[in-house]
């Protein structure tokens, strides 16, 4: 479908144009079309822009990657289809380990977002072989690849469900995650929730990354300061902010 640039929503339109490509090529669930309307949803009512409330915790994640011993970046469909060469070059950066986990898992389509990242430039992918299970996961959904997320002291969950990042902070690894629902039960879970769309948060964690990487006193500063609970609470006034002025 042909999009005009001038359209007020371009931006939005032509990612849906793609992810629903992606369902076509079964990188992305269909159901992960629904997922990515919540999220719009809430960009709305954050003015589609990075907060100051959310920047500060794409710092304080950013802290958390650099001080982790074995960083893990899980990756699922959605995750893949909106931001792959941001994730790549995150996980440079820190430097963190790349791990393909879906919610909806086949063999093959763990295979079709593999190949896509690696399309993509990704190395050294993890999550063809899953050799581990976290516990309190009753389902399929457990496994994890033991070189991955079942060593991993901290990782970071794009997109993830609540029962799995509830999971992996049980098992009591640092759980940052990107979520645009300050309400979700992963950004309750987590340790940090960024709290922002996908592909503004990936390059501003990195940026803070490359800012803090020679900066440890502050890296822990930050580390000891954040509060979750404090950070969502800001997260939810800024969208109150917007419905207000909205009125
Ligand atoms: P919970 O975490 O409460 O269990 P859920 O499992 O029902 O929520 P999903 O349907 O798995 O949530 O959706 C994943 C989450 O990702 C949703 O909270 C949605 O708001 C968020 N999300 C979707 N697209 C984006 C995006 N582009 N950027 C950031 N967050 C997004």
């Amino acid at each position: 479908m042909e999009i005009s640039k001038d359209h007020p929503r371009y931006r939005s339109l032509v990612t849906r144009e793609r992810m629903s490509e992606l369902v076509g090529k079964g990188v992305v669930a269909s159901t992960g079309l629904i997922a990515h309307g919540r999220g719009e949803a809430f960009d709305y009512l954050l003015g589609e822009r990075t907060v100051p409330a959310a920047d500060e915790a794409a710092r304080a994640a950013a802290a958390h990657l650099l001080e982790a011993r074995h960083p893990v970046i899980t990756v699922n469909g959605n995750a893949a289809g909106l931001c792959a060469d941001g994730l790549i070059a995150l996980a440079r950066e820190v430097p963190a380990r790349l791990e393909v986990n879906l919610f909806h898992r086949t063999p093959e389509r763990i295979e079709r977002v593999c190949r896509y990242l690696e399309e993509a430039g990704a190395t050294d992918l993890l999550g063809r072989e899953q050799d581990a299970w976290l516990e309190g996961i009753a389902s399929d959904r457990a496994r994890c690849s033991a070189e991955g997320i079942g060593r991993a002291d901290v990782v970071l969950i794009p997109l993830e469900d609540g029962d799995r990042a509830a999971a992996l902070a049980a098992a009591g690894k640092t759980v940052l995650a990107i979520d645009i629902n300050p309400l979700s039960r992963t950004a309750i879970a987590a340790k940090v929730a960024v709290v922002d769309e996908l592909t503004r948060a990936v390059p501003n964690i990195e940026r803070h990354v490359r800012e803090l990487r020679d900066r440890p006193d502050e890296r822990r500063r930050l580390i000891e300061e954040f509060s979750n609970e404090r950070n969502l609470e800001r997260m939810r006034g800024a969208m109150c902010e917007t419905l207000h002025q909205k009125g």
